[in-house]
């Protein structure tokens, strides 16, 4: 009930317009910070996030460290916090958590705290892995998942901005970074195992595996997104996501792939259904399937950065709207 409330005192402030720029649930600021996640800067990061120096980000090795230590860097550099606190950003998965012959790994995460209710969180999720090399053979992984990461460094930026101006989000937010998502979701199963934040105060999950690409449905519109999972925990999730993308987005959301009888099955693929699982609403954000799907060729001059930041901001704007 109390969802629905604040469902309802959204709507009725973005609908009257108001001009009161200090209220973080207007048209107008939700759109200033919004338009801070700019396919530009998306493109930059993806074009390091996806490159030869790291390897293909395989779990445990060399370049998923130094994808590690990007991330990190990025949020020491715009002052968002680890809720670790200091500098300490890894959540360590040790080996017996992983599959035999995997070294240690890492998530890692970053955290603005809401200003009136942070014992809630949302956590923004995204795995920032890939399959390595085969041989000289690097799998980029620019959209599986690269495209889910810069889209949450621009999200967490946009918060951060707001709440340095005093409209911070009311609810808390988690930024992260997954780890063995390739090897069968060890780094989401490992968080929701030993949460950092009670799983019981996690009020949703938005994962974003894929969200780069224009599958071959979509030619002729790119302009769309693939939502699977909003309605199955929770019809309100679904019908803000809906509001929101009706307001300010206007993407065309497929939900081809959140019917059951869909053999892909994508709900129990990626890293939300280990929230889901524990019963946390999600909303899985996807672009569908294509030819460089889990081949070297996955890289970022491929990726439509239009779209994609269209994508961010969606997901950006329903935490906004559902934390107030
Ligand atoms: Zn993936």
């Amino acid at each position: 009930m109390k969802k629905l409330l604040l469902l309802s005192v959204l709507i009725a402030l973005l609908s009257c317009g108001s001009n009161n720029v200090s209220t973080f649930a207007t048209e107008e600021t939700a759109t200033k910070y919004a338009n801070t996640i700019t396919p530009l800067d998306l493109k930059k990061h993806l074009y390091i996030f996806a490159s030869a120096e790291f390897e293909g980000r395989k779990t445990g090795e060399p370049g998923q460290k130094k994808a590690a230590e990007y991330l990190k860097n990025f949020y020491i550099q715009h002052n968002i916090v680890s809720p670790y606190g200091g500098n300490d950003y890894y959540q360590t998965i040790p080996t017996e958590h992983l599959l035999p012959g995997l070294n240690p790994s890492e998530n890692v995460v970053a955290y603005i705290e809401g200003s009136e209710k942070p014992e809630e969180i949302i956590v923004i999720s995204a795995h920032y892995d890939h399959l390595g090399m085969n041989n000289d053979k690097i799998y980029f992984g620019a959209d599986d998942d690269g495209s889910g990461n810069v889209a949450i460094l621009e999200i967490a930026e946009a918060f951060q901005k707001a709440v340095n101006d005093g409209n911070g989000p009311k609810r808390s937010m988690l930024f992260l970074h997954v780890t063995g998502e390739e090897k069968g979701l060890l780094g989401s199963k490992y968080y929701t195992n030993f949460p950092i934040f009670p799983l019981e105060n996690t009020v949703t999950n938005l994962n974003m595996d894929m969200i780069g690409r224009v599958d071959d449905k979509h030619i002729n519109n790119p302009n769309f997104v693939y939502l699977i999972g909003s309605d199955k925990l929770s019809t309100e999730l679904h019908e803000l996501s809906e509001e929101i993308n009706d307001k300010f987005t206007q993407l065309d959301l497929d939900y081809s792939y959140n019917n059951e009888d869909d053999p892909n099955r994508y709900y129990y693929r990626s890293d939300h259904y280990n929230f889901a699982k524990n019963n946390i609403p999600i909303i899985f954000y996807f672009n569908g399937t294509h030819e460089d799907y889990h081949k070297t060729s996955d890289t970022p001059d491929k990726i439509n950065y239009e779209v994609l930041a269209k994508r961010a901001k969606l997901s950006f704007l329903y935490c906004l709207g559902s934390s107030q």
